[in-house]
């Protein structure tokens, strides 16, 4: 068995870019007495709003429950239909389903690796609610078109930016082109609470709905939750189905300390993928990631993919080569719809989206953070190219 992506290799896949700043804050939580519901995650909501340059930022417990109060909040459910990307991580389209509804998978522009705009708009018909759009690995490429679609056919777009936070396009932030964004922090994005989520938007109801449905589907008070002991003294009083999705003071203290430090880690992430694209601009049977024109990306993770005509077998002998020299690699994305629960609980088949399938058997992330040096950075690319030359040699 080959290790898991998750396995320590001597040069990772991803590490995040932790200081004593963020040590500093954590402190000051645990010190504090407060763990839960308090300033920490207010502060973190408010640089996320600012960054983002929306009204309402909500932190939660995951990207994933985030999306889930976002459907939630939209009011989806059965019989709704909401348009995602097959070539995404599974969390996207499992939100639609968590509240019922289905999603209609539609395959992706072979170059953004975004869902293609025109079969979306192909596929919006009288029960679709929403357009649940991914920056697939933060490329903010089609959001204006997704939007003008969405406005449009009268429907609802919601950004999955859990890829993307702080990349821009045309002077406009990810999460600001939807009804709602959804970002995530989990350890492998551009900053993380260790485990962690936040939905941003500029609807008023929407920020509340999400503010309450977080919080066991409590009354809100102002801006923050009503706490226990508040004088609002709504503190059992449940007006929703809602859940526990809140984050925690600790993790929120992670959050605002890789808040203010976020230029310098976006900064530190440019210049890691400017070394990898020189590095292999010249291996040949190599596809570069492409930025967009007017895009300023945030780069959550480096992925480059095989020219077409290598096979999945192909691909999957070079990680496992690179794993072997210690080096982290992965296969981001295999499609949502083969995965297994999905073939089986809705029939799905290789085929169904073939530009999806194809990319998705071709591409490679390669160890890609902050703190990465140059001397690591020549040793993955020269590790793959190697891999790359001895498995065309094979083939000849
Ligand atoms: C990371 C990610 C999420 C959310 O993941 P969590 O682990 O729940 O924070 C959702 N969608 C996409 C596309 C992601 O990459």
């Amino acid at each position: 068995m080959p290790p898991p992506p998750h396995h320590h290799h001597e040069i990772p896949l991803s590490r995040p870019s932790i200081t004593a700043h963020e040590e500093r804050l954590v402190l000051e939580v645990l010190r504090s007495g407060r763990l839960s519901i308090g300033p920490m995650v207010e502060r973190f909501e408010q640089l996320t709003a600012e960054r983002v340059g929306v009204r309402h930022a909500v932190a939660c417990s995951s990207g994933t429950a985030g999306l889930h109060m976002v459907m939630s909040a939209l009011g989806i459910g059965p019989g709704d239909e909401v348009i995602t990307t097959p070539f995404s991580f599974i969390a996207s389209a499992n939100a639609i389903l968590y509240v019922g509804a289905k999603p209609v998978f539609v395959d992706i522009c072979p170059k953004t690796l975004n869902a293609d705009p025109e079969l979306i708009e192909q596929a919006v018909n009288p029960r679709t609610k929403a357009i649940l759009a991914v920056e697939a690995f933060g490329n903010p490429a089609h959001m204006e078109a997704y939007a003008r679609i969405a406005a449009k056919h009268e429907i609802v777009l919601v950004e999955d930016c859990c890829e993307a936070l702080g990349t821009k396009h045309n002077g406009r932030q990810a999460g600001s082109f939807g009804r709602a964004g959804v970002f995530g922090y989990y350890p492998n994005k551009q900053i993380t609470t260790g485990e962690g989520g936040m939905v941003v938007t500029n609807d008023d109801r929407l920020a509340d709905l999400c503010r309450s449905l977080r919080n066991q589907g409590r009354a809100v008070a102002g801006h923050g939750s009503v706490a226990p002991g508040s004088t609002a003294g709504a503190w059992l009083q449940h007006e929703r189905l809602g859940f526990n999705y809140r984050l925690s003071e600790i993790a929120a203290a992670v959050g605002v300390g890789q808040m203010e430090r976020f230029d310098e880690i976006v900064a530190a992430r440019q210049r890691v993928a400017n070394r990898y694209m020189q590095r292999l601009l010249d291996v040949n049977d190599l596809i570069l990631p492409t930025v967009p024109e007017g895009a300023e990306m945030s780069w959550f993770v480096f992925v480059v993919r095989l020219a077409a005509g290598f096979t999945r077998e192909e691909r999957d002998r070079i990680i496992q080569g690179m794993r072997n020299h210690d080096i982290g690699a992965a296969d981001y994305f295999p499609c949502i719809h083969l995965q297994p629960f999905y073939r089986r609980a809705y029939g799905f088949k290789e085929g169904d989206f073939p530009i999806s399938e194809s990319v998705s058997n071709r591409t490679i992330a390669v160890p890609f953070f902050a703190e990465m040096t140059d001397r690591e950075i020549d040793l993955v690319g020269q590790t793959l190219e190697v891999m790359i030359s001895r498995e065309g040699l094979a083939r000849r």
